[in-house]
């Protein structure tokens, strides 16, 4: 599975831009976590930015994202680093919601009111964390936000994830352009009016592959300077789940090794561990 990210300058190298398409990653979320469309839109526009928020890392940095609304689908999560492996999980993702007045996927009322967290795992012994308030729960613009103001970098995002009537992804991807310091007025402008045209970035990516949409929207005047992928990967094994019962109390551990073995489900891959509790840690018994 892969999900092309291409990064690059464009207008006369006043902007960065990572654009993706994401749609068999998104697809892949969807069949792992049994999505409805609208949870399938908000955790597939939250783990296709998310991505490419990794791929802006340095080596061996990784980064997790965290919405916590108050609407119906309740907590989503998302991590991503360097190389360009995802995973992501949801708390409710069965939320059925009607649609939109417009015909849209009410993303915004299933994720509520709340806050965005993003922690970055630089290397350091504590992780850099920053949190804003939700501004639309619509994602893309609550990550615009973030940037803004977490960040401090002007920063525009189109995210967005398509769903068919049998559930299966049409289109997904996004495009984020960064404004670089040295930045002229001109090209600010040029920007602004190239994305008050721009159709929504699944219109563009039924019909048109990543560089064609790039010319599209920056006609000769943009530079791809890397080629990447990402993919959803979960590392989870046999020996996480022992590390994560052994931290129970010896109550809960007595009380899981009357039985031989104990289910263990990963929250991010839905992988199955049969846990042999002979394999847990003995309990002293006072
Ligand atoms: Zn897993």
């Amino acid at each position: 599975m892969t999900n092309k990210i291409l990064n690059g300058m464009a207008i006369e190298r006043n902007f960065r831009f990572f654009i993706i398409d994401s749609k068999e990653m998104v697809q892949y979320l969807s069949d792992v976590h049994q999505t409805s469309p609208v949870a399938t839109a908000a955790l597939g526009r939250q783990a296709t930015i998310t991505a490419i928020m990794g791929k802006m890392l340095k080596q061996n940095q990784k980064l997790t994202s965290i919405i916590r609304g108050d609407g119906p689908i309740g907590q989503m999560i998302v991590t991503a680093d360097d190389e360009g492996h995802v995973k992501a999980t949801i708390i409710n993702p069965f939320v059925d919601l009607p649609l939109k007045e417009n015909g849209k996927l009410d993303v915004s009322r299933a994720v509520g009111n709340g806050e965005l967290i993003v922690s970055k795992d630089l290397g350091f012994p504590e992780p850099y964390n920053g949190v804003v308030e939700l501004v639309s729960g619509e994602i893309a613009e609550d990550f615009t936000y973030y940037f803004s103001q977490s960040e401090q970098v002007p920063t525009a995002i189109s995210a967005g994830v398509l769903v068919d009537v049998d559930h299966s992804i049409k289109a997904a991807g996004a495009l984020i352009i960064q404004v670089l310091p040295n930045a002229t007025e001109e090209a600010i402008i040029k920007l602004e009016e190239a994305f008050l045209k721009m159709e929504s970035m699944t219109t563009m990516l039924q019909k048109m592959n990543l560089e064609e949409i790039l010319s599209h929207i920056f006609a000769t005047d943009f530079e791809i300077l890397a080629e990447m992928n990402v993919e959803c990967v979960c590392r989870c094994d046999y020996d996480f789940f022992i590390q994560t019962l052994n931290i129970l109390n010896d109550t809960d551990i007595a009380e899981i090794k009357e039985e031989e073995t104990v289910e263990c489900v990963c929250e991010f891959c839905k992988k199955k561990y049969d846990v042999k509790t002979a394999d847990l840690r003995e309990i002293v018994s006072k």
